[in-house]
């Protein structure tokens, strides 16, 4: 007996079906995707698709070696499925899964696919269909797995959807101010709580470096920066407290230090660390880990440029008490993330087995160092203990989610050590991070000089293990769309996929 179910963005009716027929050419499909191996190994209830593909092979050499589309058949919509596409106007599309069926395998393929599918906010709010794929069937010949690859699939998903659509969308659609009205309607009568803070006095008292970065846009109400707190307590007995503060920022100019010869351009992806709590948060109000606790921020800002704007040589006093001064204000992440990050240190201290994460798109750095595909992760003494970055980089191997490990070294403390006796920490040099070296390990340097967590390492009384994530690479290419790293690491690893 075969199976199929349905696969649905969480923002539209959910649709669940079964069927039991067993050729899959009856079915209702506009197309099938088949990933396997080679063709010539279809299982006996795929039998029927051998010989058309056998007979396109013979025309088409590249069957088996890169992505084919090929007709096979014309097919009858059935029915209920009929009513879908006369609905959506979209098309439906069946997936095979792995051929031996491996439950990770057949994870991954289902997120590559629905990722393919991915339709933009702003599409989807300007258009009357909202999909261009309305069903994805996927086909196992087992119901129970069939049911669990489809509650994950379909988890995962949705926390790519909200990372893309806070990610992806354009620097308007998802000011500061929009991006919280959105948080809260995503969470709406779901298990995260949401916070907004929006009070200036209360941004200045709380977050004077945030605040600094923000100064600029404040004058424009619709720009005005938002801090967005997000919590998840599961149920049971908590065993484990991870709090993440992501770099929000809805468009970077560079501010005085201005963005120069055409490199502004996709600068309202600055804000896919953000995405990524928001993201991760949707995967825990789908799935409810038990045991598990987690606090988030969303740092929501822009980086504007204008009389108004902070400018280098500013000194910023941070919430920890540590004087800095501004070095360059295009590096605007480090400062907006900062003083949440000493936020979350003081409240670790009382959370049970709490683990410190700040998730950016940091540093042009980054992609000169590794290469544009990859999330780098970096630890501080008392996670390296436990090996955290390379749990990380593991995790992310199951669906395709992946890292480079870096080390921070005492010569980028050394970096951000004050020059002259006005400041004690250096936010920044003057040059670009691509120009600069060891440019995307020092910034994680920088947080925690500036956020007081280095006063938290592995020669303290109380260690807290503190993580610094840079996605600059890995979240997606403009144009194009946001990818959703790290949150499938993060859910395999927390959410133990
Ligand atoms: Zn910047």
């Amino acid at each position: 007996m075969i199976y199929l179910f349905f696969v649905k963005h969480y923002s539209t009716v959910w649709i669940y079906c079964s069927f039991s027929t067993v050729c899959i050419l009856e079915q209702n499909f506009d197309g099938i995707i088949l990933i396997c191996q080679s063709y010539e190994q279809l299982p006996d209830e795929l039998e029927c698709l051998k010989a058309p593909l056998q007979d396109y092979s013979a025309v088409d050499c590249c069957v088996g070696e890169e992505i084919s589309l090929t007709k096979i058949r014309n097919v009858t919509l059935a029915t209920k499925l009929n009513k879908i596409r006369n609905k959506t106007n979209a098309l439906l599309f069946l997936l095979l899964c792995s051929l031996v069926f491996d439950f990770s395998a057949c994870l991954y393929q289902c997120n590559l696919v629905i990722f393919l599918c991915h339709q933009p906010l702003e599409v989807r709010e300007h258009k009357s269909s909202p999909h261009k794929v309305a069903v994805l069937g996927i086909w196992v010949k087992n119901q129970a797995q069939g049911e669990a690859v489809t509650e994950l699939a379909t988890a995962l998903e949705s926390g790519r959807l909200v990372y893309r659509d806070i990610g992806g969308s354009d620097p308007e659609r998802m000011a500061a101010p929009r991006v919280a009205e959105y948080v809260q309607a995503v969470f709406k009568d779901s298990p995260v709580t949401v916070t907004v803070v929006s009070n200036l006095n209360t941004l200045e008292k709380e977050y004077p470096c945030l605040a600094a970065v923000n100064r600029c846009a404040n004058t424009v109400p619709r720009h005005q920066a938002r801090v967005i707190k997000l919590l998840y307590c599961g149920e049971g007995p908590i065993q484990q407290t991870l709090m993440v503060v992501g770099k929000g920022i809805t468009y970077d100019t560079g501010g005085a230090d201005i963005k120069a010869g055409g490199i502004m351009a996709g600068m309202h992806r600055d804000k896919c660390g953000s995405a990524a709590v928001a993201g991760f948060f949707q995967i825990l109000a789908k799935l409810k880990p038990k045991h598990l606790k987690v606090v988030g921020a969303m740092a929501m800002v822009r980086n504007s440029v204008g009389s108004d704007c902070y400018v280098a040589d500013e000194l910023v006093v941070s919430r920890a008490g540590r004087r800095i001064r501004v070095g360059n204000t295009d590096a605007e992440g480090r400062m907006v993330m900062v003083d949440l990050l000493c936020e979350m240190k003081e409240q670790a201290l009382k959370e049970v087995s709490p683990q410190l994460f700040t998730i950016a798109t940091l540093t042009g750095h980054a992609i000169r160092a590794m290469g544009p595909h990859y999330s780098i992760i970096m630890d501080n003494g008392a996670a390296q203990r436990s090996g955290n970055a390379l749990q990380w980089q593991k995790a992310g191997e199951v669906l395709g989610d992946l890292f480079e490990v870096s080390t921070i070294r005492r010569e980028d403390y050394e970096f951000h050590k004050g020059k002259s006796e006005y400041e004690e920490i250096l936010q920044s040099n003057n040059l670009p991070s691509s120009a600069t070296p060891r440019g995307h390990q020092t910034p994680a340097a920088f947080l925690i000089m500036a956020s007081g967590l280095d006063k938290h390492g592995v020669d303290s009384d109380k260690p807290l293990p503190y993580s610094h994530i840079d996605i600059a690479g890995s979240s997606g290419p403009f144009p194009g769309v946001p990818t959703g790293a790290p949150i499938l690491a993060m859910a395999t690893k927390y959410l133990e996929l």
